[in-house]
């Protein structure tokens, strides 16, 4: 059975055939000089266990976690976007695997493809196929024209995707987020990147993920908007399971 475990911010535990993928931890309580980090991860790095593979989509503060990266065991991989890879080792990786986008990586019977995405640093996202399921974690991706590609190749099941953005764009936004949904006709969006706010309250926009869940209604798409807080867990089919 693919499950989904919200830890918090794009911090997620997927479960499958038998393996735990962690993306982008975060644990860090704080946050950072420009953003506060809203509400605590529903687990600390110790509580987390342990883990399989870590996908990391790009090296911002709120996507690497230094103290959880250099306390896991040697021989766990943490994918990393190529160019990129030695911040991710300077940043606590051990066992860091560069990835170019549409490089694939199978883990027992996991195949795991690192998809092009873009933001203001080298970045990636990842397409993960499970058990006959199809998940995309696209990290702080922009839109881009990508991702017709990415919906080409890919039947998408379930897109996490970071929907509500800033005054300065670090993500989509509803918008993009809308056309993204278009273009990728996932089942379901399952917004992510919401554990942070810009301290200036001039930065915020006010994008909420209920927002964008009443946009996506409104344009009448076949897409279901599932909205995970900290702690919540996802089943395909189930849905939210505590
Ligand atoms: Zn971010």
């Amino acid at each position: 059975m693919v499950k989904l475990w919200m830890i918090g911010h794009s911090t997620i535990l997927l479960e499958a055939s038998g393996k735990r993928l962690l993306t982008d931890p975060y644990f860090g309580l704080w946050g950072s000089l420009g953003y506060s980090r809203l509400r605590p991860p529903a687990r600390t790095r110790q509580e987390l266990g342990n883990v399989d593979v870590v996908l990391v989509s790009h090296n911002h503060f709120d996507h690497v976690d230094r103290a959880f990266l250099s306390r896991l065991p040697p021989t766990i991989p943490v994918l990393a976007p190529s160019a990129t890879a030695f911040i991710t080792r300077l940043k606590g990786g051990r066992k860091v695997v560069g990835m170019s986008p549409w490089q694939t990586l199978a883990l027992g019977e996991i195949q795991i493809t690192a998809v092009p995405a873009r933001h203001v640093t080298f970045t990636i996202g990842y397409l993960i196929e499970a058990e006959g399921k199809c998940i995309y974690f696209a990290g702080d991706t922009y839109f881009g024209q990508f991702m017709a590609k990415i919906g080409h190749q890919f039947r998408t099941d379930i897109a996490l995707m970071p929907v509500t953005t800033y005054r300065v764009p670090m993500t989509m936004g509803e918008q993009s987020a809308l056309r993204a949904v278009r273009m990728l006709s996932p089942k379901t969006v399952i917004p992510i990147h919401l554990g942070i706010t810009p301290r200036l309250p001039l930065l915020r926009t006010g994008q909420t993920p209920e927002s964008f869940r009443e946009r996506v209604r409104q344009a009448r798409l076949q897409t279901e908007v599932v909205i995970l807080h900290e702690g919540d867990n996802y089943v395909p089919l189930e849905g939210v399971v505590s």
